[in-house]
């Protein structure tokens, strides 16, 4: 492969001149003279237009699954494109890879979630949901079921629908979000809003706020529950056991549609395939983006029940939506040869029993640094706690957010990407990371807790 030259300053200089980058304030890119350019990528590292090697403890954008590199991913992409790069999916046509991925998918998921709709974003994916969970309750003559129920501090995307769904306070700021028939109740976050607590209780707590939230607005109103197995963009957030079986008990008693965002957790993530089966519970919806393709080319699916396919099959109306990228035949091959990655090289076994459990005890040494409040993983997907004081959850300066910035930036500088969330570093790395790389990244998480408990104390 011919190595492209890139004249970085110029680069960044037209970066500032015309480019938003997505989430992110344009006053600081103009500020600091333009974006981070990453020019290329290897296995689990990425490369700056600098020449710095950095270690890609995010996979990414929580995605990257079978890591950098993957010839025959662009290899299968080159020769759809040349076969059929495009057709769409509208009005009863398809093309061969669609079906192929949804075929693949329905035997993963197995049960009852035999039917896909494909979109091209985790966030398409979630409003897919929005409209289709309504357009179901309307269907079966149930048309005051219109609320959804989520978590604050939940991450469901970024458009209007799926930004409502979520549950970050800072996003629904702008734009005037969210939009009405979403409820937001407690997140399962011990570290933070339960600490000292029984996490156990705590967890049944959490739950609890969902019924109680439930029967104060009527249960005859609230179409579906949405969450993420583990939350990811809210800080890594593993709800405590027996959480989830008294969140789908809930959804049980009142009819109400379990919705399981799997747009991280899904594809092994967790160790098993998808959330949903480590938490040993039955979603009728199920989202899934990312790790789908590994984020070599962008594509979503939707998961629906047979039982929503058959009450959709009881009206002659077509269900009046869809992207003209739904099913994209290039992205559907990208993904299914993806899937074939996972399986052939036992990525989901190698999560489960042999770099999950790897990285779980290098994070455990990491909890005795002084600044650690908790150290928490589940499979390859972790978090640190930086605290004031240890075996308390106060933060440095009073506040939440001082310090995991400042953890980041030494982290980055240190050579590994990873990322903040408030006073949280979280991890995400790539499944055929080496152990040798897991040390190195909780070596360079520590020594940068290090440089800033100097510079903090
Ligand atoms: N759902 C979850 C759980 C996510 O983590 C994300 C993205 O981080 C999304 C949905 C939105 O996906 P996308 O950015 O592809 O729209």
């Amino acid at each position: 492969m011919t190595r492209r030259n890139h004249d970085i300053a110029e680069l960044r200089r037209l970066d500032v001149a015309h480019h938003l980058p997505a989430q992110s304030s344009y006053k600081l890119q103009r500020d600091i003279g333009g974006s981070r350019i990453i020019v290329r990528a290897e296995g689990s590292t990425i490369y700056d237009g600098d020449g710095n090697a950095i270690l890609d403890g995010m996979a990414g954008l929580w995605c990257v699954d079978v890591g950098y590199g993957r010839a025959e991913l662009a290899e299968v992409a080159r020769e759809q494109m040349l076969e059929l790069p495009f057709y769409n999916t509208f009005f009863r046509t398809a093309t061969p890879p669609p079906i192929a991925l949804a075929t693949k998918l329905a035997g993963l998921l197995g049960g009852e979630l035999q039917h896909i709709f494909f979109n091209s974003s985790g966030s398409e994916s979630n409003d897919t949901v929005f409209r289709l969970v309504r357009t179901y309750w309307d269907i079966k003559g149930e048309p005051q079921r219109k609320t959804f129920i989520s978590r604050r501090n939940a991450y469901h995307g970024s458009t209007v629908a799926s930004a409502s769904l979520g549950g970050m306070s800072y996003m629904h700021v702008q734009g005037d979000l969210p939009i009405p028939g979403v409820e937001h109740v407690m997140q399962p976050y011990w570290f933070g809003d339960g600490f000292g607590e029984d996490p156990v209780a705590f967890g049944a707590r959490a739950a609890q706020d969902i019924e109680d939230r439930i029967l104060a607005i009527g249960p005859e109103k609230i179409a579906a529950f949405i969450g993420e197995p583990v939350q990811g963009a809210g800080g890594v957030i593993i709800p405590p056991d027996g959480y989830w079986q008294q969140v789908e008990a809930i959804c049980r008693k009142y009819g109400i549609l379990l919705v399981l965002d799997e747009v991280i957790c899904g594809f092994g993530r967790l160790g098993e395939w998808f959330g949903f089966q480590k938490f040993g519970v039955t979603p009728d919806i199920v989202s899934m983006a990312k790790g789908l393709s590994s984020g070599y080319l962008p594509i979503s699916a939707t998961a629906v029940s047979r039982a929503i396919v058959e009450t959709l099959r009881s009206v002659d109306d077509d269900f009046v939506h869809g992207y003209t990228y739904s099913g994209h035949p290039v992205a559907a091959a990208v993904a299914l040869r993806n899937l074939e990655i996972i399986e052939r090289e036992q990525l989901v076994d190698r999560v489960r029993s042999d770099v999950g459990p790897y990285f779980a005890a290098a994070l455990a040494r990491l909890a005795a640094h002084p600044l650690v409040g908790e150290a928490r993983s589940l499979g390859l997907i972790g978090a640190v706690e930086i605290v004031a004081e240890k075996g308390t959850n106060r933060r440095f300066g009073g506040r939440e957010g001082m310090a995991g910035p400042m953890v980041r930036d030494a982290c980055i500088a240190g050579g590994l990407m990873v990322r903040a969330v408030r006073d949280s570093i979280v991890m995400c790395p790539p499944f055929i990371i080496t152990h040798e790389e897991i040390d190195r990244m909780v070596a360079i998480i520590a020594a940068a807790l290090d440089q800033v408990a100097e510079t903090l104390r």
